[in-house]
């Protein structure tokens, strides 16, 4: 599939993001997807805070989720998660801004405070293919 990086999938979010750290295999169910997540998960907190939500990773195809350590039921696999990058100084500040927002506004299905060693990013997934339930869980990986 053609890829036009520069399309917007919603009024904040462009195709580039959804692909930033992988653009094999794309087809219209990872753009509709990555859209829906977009409009129902991300545009209602990015309204608020009123400046970028930055994207760590979004789509990521079978090959290059297994190559990073993914599990094979990533939502990333269908565009259906985003991660969203936290600064390394003032993560706590920003979960404690970003982490009520996504609650009381995003339809979410899994939102994950994820911590490496080294970085914390924040994990939001939305989906079509059963109840979102709006699970909220914090994650230790290595
Ligand atoms: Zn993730």
């Amino acid at each position: 599939m053609d890829l036009d990086l520069k399309e917007r999938i919603s009024q904040h979010f462009l195709v580039a993001e959804v692909v930033k750290t992988c653009s094999e295999d794309v087809d219209n169910t990872v753009i509709n997807n990555a859209r829906r997540l977009a409009e129902t998960c991300l545009e209602p907190v990015r309204c608020r805070i009123n400046r970028p939500l930055i994207v760590n990773s979004w789509y990521r195809s079978v090959k290059y989720n297994a190559s990073v350590g993914g599990k094979r039921s990533s939502q990333h696999i269908r565009g259906e998660a985003v991660d969203i990058h936290l600064d390394a100084d003032c993560w706590k500040i920003q979960l404690g801004e970003l982490v009520p927002l996504f609650k009381h506004y995003a339809d979410y299905d899994q939102l994950i405070v994820e911590s490496s060693p080294t970085a914390h990013w924040l994990h939001v997934s939305h989906t079509e293919r059963h109840e979102n339930r709006h699970q909220y869980l914090r994650i230790k990986t290595h």
